[in-house]
């Protein structure tokens, strides 16, 4: 398992208005910068998939109860699709069908998320009982995109599949080093659900301070912390922090994992695998690490088969 940790990557979540307003916010500059270099995407890719992991983040932190909360954007756009996986532990991880489309900046000077994504559907998937081995029904729930812009999608799938009227930002802010090279410098969102009982005062005072709140990476740049993204954002309104907690970029593969993916191949595709490739090399698609399964190991699986 791959587990990469940073101090400064974390998650809250909190209450506003009397609990009638639900918030969530974090940072993940270290696990966005982590998802591009393993999967070595471009700028406007690097961004797609930063902003689809950190608003997978903060779904996760509005849900009561979950094991793994997994979103999926299928899109007809260059990217092809976009998927994110988040536990209760703040383990998240994350990959792109196509990690090279990167077009010119779009007519706001801004890195061209939308036109990489296009048109398609955000699906949402939660499943609990996980860790337990009840395997319950996972939780199914899609819409179709509005603007490709990754954050407008989740608000709007949050009000229309889930009925949660809510506001979403989320920001990469890719900074470049070489014509050719690019590094994450800061990365993270709030989320914002306004509770049945919010007050038409609250709601719009909400909609007000939203508004103008300051980009979300240029706080982060900043020093700002989640809480800071949150109180930017809620403007008067005071915000309570219930929990805080780390996040770090993490995957659940394993050489042994590998292994046991081949264990589970006909027999005749691994006598191939021994007699023509002489080894298998494995590549985990959610964090591109290859695990190499040499001629001894898979002489071993043929022999336990
Ligand atoms: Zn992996």
């Amino acid at each position: 398992m791959t587990i990469v940790n940073s101090q400064s990557d974390k998650l809250i979540h909190g209450l506003a208005a009397d609990g009638t307003v639900r918030c969530m916010a974090a940072i993940t500059s270290h696990c966005v910068a982590e998802a591009a270099r393993r999967h070595k995407t471009s700028p406007t890719v690097s961004a797609a998939l930063g902003r689809t992991m950190t608003g997978t983040l903060l779904l996760g932190a509005s849900l009561k109860e979950f094991d793994r909360l997994t979103t999926q954007i299928v899109s007809r756009g260059p990217i092809g699709s976009i998927t994110a996986e988040v536990n209760a532990k703040g383990e998240i991880r994350g990959y792109v069908r196509n990690p090279e489309p990167d077009p010119p900046l779009n007519a706001n000077g801004k890195l061209d998320v939308s036109g990489i994504v296009g048109e398609g559907t955000l699906y949402v998937i939660r499943e609990s009982g996980y860790e337990e081995g009840l395997y319950l029904d996972p939780y199914k729930g899609s819409v179709p995109l509005i603007s490709g812009e990754i954050a407008e999608d989740f608000a709007y799938y949050l009000t229309k599949s889930e009925q949660i009227p809510s506001a979403v930002l989320l920001g990469v802010l890719i900074q470049a080093k070489e014509p050719l090279e690019h590094f994450v410098s800061a990365a993270g969102g709030i989320m914002i659900q306004i509770m049945p009982g919010a007050s038409d005062e609250t709601i719009a005072t909400i909609e007000r301070s939203v508004k103008s709140t300051p980009h979300t990476t240029a706080m982060i740049r900043e020093g700002a912390t989640p809480a800071d993204l949150l109180r930017a954002a809620l403007g008067p309104l005071e915000l309570q922090v219930l929990e805080e907690k780390p996040v770090s970029f993490a995957c659940t593969c394993s050489y042994d994992r590998a292994v046991s993916l081949i264990s589970s191949l006909e027999r005749a595709e691994v006598e191939s695998m021994l007699r023509e490739d002489k080894g298998a090399v494995m590549i985990c698609h959610f964090c591109n690490e290859a695990y190499t399964v040499d001629e001894n190991a898979l002489q071993a699986v043929l022999n336990n088969s």
